[in-house]
């Protein structure tokens, strides 16, 4: 009896953790024009930096190598203490960018 009131438990633990994932990966990612994102320069695809005017841009920065990322390893997008509640794309780029240690 025991037993099976432990795996209900577990069960709605699972459902619960299930459906946080799914509500983060739910999460709008940043826009570009969003003023907090074009203050940092912001760029959803980092190979559109402008090198000009991001003269500390170095090939291969992105947000999946920036030690702010939220998301793990291999993750399409993840979140960023920058932007609550919204996801940057791994292959972004903003010129907080710290990289990873
Ligand atoms: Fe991406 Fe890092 Fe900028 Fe956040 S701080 S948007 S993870 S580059």
């Amino acid at each position: 009896m025991s037993n099976r009131r432990e795996f209900a438990v577990q069960l709605c633990f699972g459902a619960g953790a299930l459906l946080s994932a799914s509500a983060f990966a739910a999460a709008p990612m940043v826009d570009e024009k969003d003023p907090a994102a074009a203050g940092l320069g912001f760029k959803a695809d980092a190979a559109t930096v402008d090198k000009a005017k991001f003269p500390k841009f170095a090939a291969g920065q992105n947000c999946g190598s920036c030690a702010l990322y939220q998301g793990k390893a291999g993750d399409a997008a993840g979140g960023c203490p920058l932007f609550a509640g919204k996801q940057v794309s791994a292959k972004s780029w903003c010129s907080a960018y710290a990289k990873k240690a």
